[in-house]
């Protein structure tokens, strides 16, 4: 208890208290016993003084050139490199995933801050031919103003450095809320952000729940701009509220994305992708693989390999360098994805392996799942439709190529999507036909790149793009200038006809 840490807001350069003193705890989903942290039930009345500080900030912030603002988020990517295992350790304890896995999370930061860093000597905008004489036309950049940036537990260090430091490399100014799971890892990295030496009020933090602290930034008038990655009936209601209030929104949210395997394919690999992207990060990202489609030559042996291979993933602590499989990240996730089981059975589908809470000493106090094959999945059943976020991957067979792609478009959700085959003809017809903002051939529905745009269409977003240079589109403005050199009044369409 003692060892716990106590996280606070961080306003205007200064770590602080919430108005409020209640304050909300962060346990161990793989030990529920150990209390991480415990951090600040912010309100409204935080949530305006972080937007205040964010405000005034911005005044100067925004004219800093973008070269100079560069430099801080290169600093921030060197501290997240210095501090890369401490994150990786704090990450894994406070929301269960595997510490390789953790330590990927934090590179995608890090990749991130120095590809960001990289585009304040770009940020570029076009010129192009006025059509009268002596006039010149061009476009530039220009920052939003006040972003805030609403995060989920799942990549607590990835996700909110895609969105804050495309944000600051643009001129913007941040408040940050991250998800409850995870305050000790949003601490931290803000933490990061302070010793790069941002000035006051350019990012700020805010703890507390979505009900209060997210909803209070959805309505301050003074937010601009909200980045939101999280589930599709939250999204949907951020989405709403921005509309209402005049917000830019950009919205990351569900997925059900699926690995179509056909008889043609390298079924070692296959096989390899299959259980990284069922059953990596215990199924709790949103391009996890939740759907299997077998073309039905391979399906019996593919699935006779995938279980003995699934019932060898050890469940454990992510912390445990045997661990293969982690805790899900609470008891509400636990319940959720004991429920779609439930679910799955009603339904008529057959349970191959796993299905049940995972027992026994060592996880008894953890959040543990066991690894779940579902099989005689049908399209239409809720389990092949609706997000788990667990690790739960159920079996479709597929008699041709033609049903796979029909079958894999056959959700409310695009995010990722993956083919395997040796087919060439097939690969480009995928890469044409799956309605997703992702696929990859012969490679699982799961491995991001910072420099790529991620999305999804669909109820999976509303448009945009996050990473890449297209993370730029979201947190800038496009300015249009004419400069008419001419000394003259030149009306356009009318004095050069
Ligand atoms: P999950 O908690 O499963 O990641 P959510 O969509 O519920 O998915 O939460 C994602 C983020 O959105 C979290 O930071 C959460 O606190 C926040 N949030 C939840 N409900 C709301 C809401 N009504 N308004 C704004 N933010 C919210």
């Amino acid at each position: 208890m003692t060892n716990a840490i106590k996280c606070l807001n961080y306003i205007d350069g200064n770590w602080i208290s919430a108005r409020s003193h209640d304050r909300l705890e962060s346990r161990n989903p793989a030990n529920s016993q150990e209390l991480v942290a415990t951090f600040p039930r912010s309100s409204a009345t935080d949530v305006d003084k972080a937007v205040v500080a964010a405000r005034q900030a911005y005044k100067s912030w925004r004219t800093v050139p973008a070269p100079q603002r560069a430099e801080y988020i290169q600093r921030i990517g060197e501290l997240l490199l210095q501090e890369k295992e401490k994150l990786a350790r704090l990450m894994s304890r406070e929301m269960g995933k595997v510490l390789t896995e953790a330590r990927g999370d934090v590179q995608e930061g890090i990749d991130c801050a120095f590809y960001y860093a990289g585009e304040g000597r770009r940020l570029f905008g076009q010129t192009t031919p006025s059509e009268l004489g002596n006039k010149f036309a061009m476009t530039m950049r220009v920052p939003i103003g006040v972003c805030a940036l609403i995060t989920p537990w799942n990549f607590p260090i990835a996700i909110p450095c895609w969105k804050a430091l495309p944000a600051l490399v643009c001129g913007n100014t941040i408040v940050f809320k991250p998800a409850k799971d995870t305050p000790a890892c949003g601490t931290m990295l803000i933490e990061i952000f302070a010793e790069a030496g941002l000035p006051a009020g350019v990012v700020n933090l805010v703890h507390g729940s979505g009900k209060e602290v997210g909803r209070a930034l959805l309505e301050h008038p003074d937010v601009d701009l909200v980045s939101f990655t999280g589930s599709s009936t939250t999204g949907a209601e951020v989405g709403e509220t921005c509309g209402r209030t005049h917000k830019r929104v950009c919205l990351e949210m569900g997925g059900k994305n699926a690995q179509i395997v056909m008889e043609d394919a390298d079924l070692d690999l296959a096989l390899e992708g299959a259980l990284w992207g069922a059953f990596g990060t215990t199924g709790q990202r949103c391009t996890a693989t939740s759907r299997l489609l077998l073309h039905k030559e391979i399906k019996a042996e593919f699935t006779t390999r995938l279980v003995e291979q699934t019932s060898k993933l050890r469940l454990g602590a992510g912390t445990d360098s045997n661990t293969d499989v982690g805790p899900l990240v609470n008891s509400t996730q636990l319940k959720r994805v004991s429920d779609y089981l439930e679910i799955a059975r009603n339904e008529g589908a057959k349970i191959l392996i796993g299905g049940q809470v995972a027992r026994g000493e060592e996880l008894k106090n953890g959040y543990f799942f066991q690894p779940t094959i579902l099989d005689d999945v049908t399209p239409d059943m809720r389990v092949a439709r609706e997000e788990i976020f667990g690790p739960v991957v159920s079996l479709i067979e597929v008699n041709s190529f033609a049903e796979a792609i029909e079958i894999i478009n056959d959700t409310p959700y695009g995010l990722s999507s993956s083919v395997y085959t040796r087919d060439v003809n097939r690969a480009f017809q995928a890469m044409r036909d799956i309605e997703a903002g992702i696929t990859y051939i012969n490679g699982p529905t799961i491995g991001a790149e910072v420099h790529l745009p991620f999305g999804g269409v669909k109820q999976t977003g509303n448009g945009h793009r996050e990473a890449g240079s297209t993370a730029l589109d979201v947190f800038t403005e496009w300015k249009t200038v004419y400069v008419d050199f001419s000394g003259k009044l030149q009306r356009a369409q009318i004095d050069n006809r």
